[in-house]
């Protein structure tokens, strides 16, 4: 059975690691245009957390402060109602992608954000492949996750705090880019879409910039969506929604045959 695993592991690696290397690896770079924006009242993002067993719960804590010390400069305060334990469904992110959509968002949360360990396998696969350190769906930009724990060389470069605070720009509904200048007016717009009788930070059809205003709005597009895939027999896309991002020096890496 393990082998077969791996085996199925290995066919879909080729698309995957396509969509990796498709992407850039970078929100951007802070620029002046960051006080230029008015991004209104105080509004808490409440995050739901999954957790593997292997994250340390300090390392829970030190995650949310680095995530208040970033938002917060756009008025934006990080709330956890709940952590609860998780065990990793695979070995890829696409895996963990198809365990994490499908999740409903319940109330309070408003974002579902899962904190990965990471396996000896990933590590394998960081030799050859850029690592994936986290992917954020973009149909509703309510799901993501982050790889949490410190394990190889790619990671401490970034680390998981800095990985979790590039995630949670794309649970703000941000794409990529090379700087975050048009991050900040999406991040005022978003906080404005808040709609006061829906006690929810609205989803974020990333590519449209369109807002999912309600909790049931979100949990229904992604449904959707996951249906239309399976339908168009893509057993595999809910992992090609998502923005997967891979640690910066092992992107230049080049691609390994399938
Ligand atoms: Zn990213």
């Amino acid at each position: 059975v393990r082998w077969a695993t791996r085996r199925r592991t290995r066919t879909g690696l080729g698309l995957w690691a396509a969509a990796l290397l498709a992407g850039c690896t970078t929100v951007g770079v802070h620029t002046r245009a960051i006080d230029a924006i008015e991004y209104g009242p105080p509004q808490t993002v409440r995050v739901c957390l999954l957790k593997t067993a292997d994250v340390p719960a300090a390392r829970v804590d030190s995650i949310v402060a680095a995530l208040n010390a970033e938002f917060g400069r756009y008025g934006l305060s990080i709330e956890v109602p709940w952590v609860r334990p998780w065990v990793r469904p695979g070995f890829q992110a696409g895996a963990i992608f198809e365990d994490l959509l499908p999740r409903e968002l319940e109330p309070p949360c408003d974002r579902l954000f899962a904190l990965v360990d990471r396996h000896a396998g990933d590590m394998l696969w960081g030799l050859v492949l850029p690592e994936v350190l986290g992917a954020v769906d973009t149909v509703t930009s309510t799901r993501g996750f982050v790889v949490a724990t410190y394990a190889s060389l790619n990671q401490v470069v970034a680390g998981p705090e800095a990985a979790a605070i590039h995630e949670f720009y794309h649970l703000l509904g941000c794409p990529h880019g090379m700087t975050l200048t048009a991050c900040y007016p999406r991040i005022a717009r978003l906080k404005a879409a808040r709609d006061p009788a829906a006690d929810f930070l609205p989803g974020v059809e990333m590519e449209q910039e369109k807002h999912l205003t309600t909790r049931e709005a979100a949990n229904s597009r992604l449904r959707e969506w996951i249906a239309e895939q399976r339908a168009n027999g893509k057993a595999q896309s809910p992992a090609a929604a998502g923005n997967a991002d891979a640690s910066g020096p092992a992107v230049r890496t080049p691609t390994p045959r399938p």
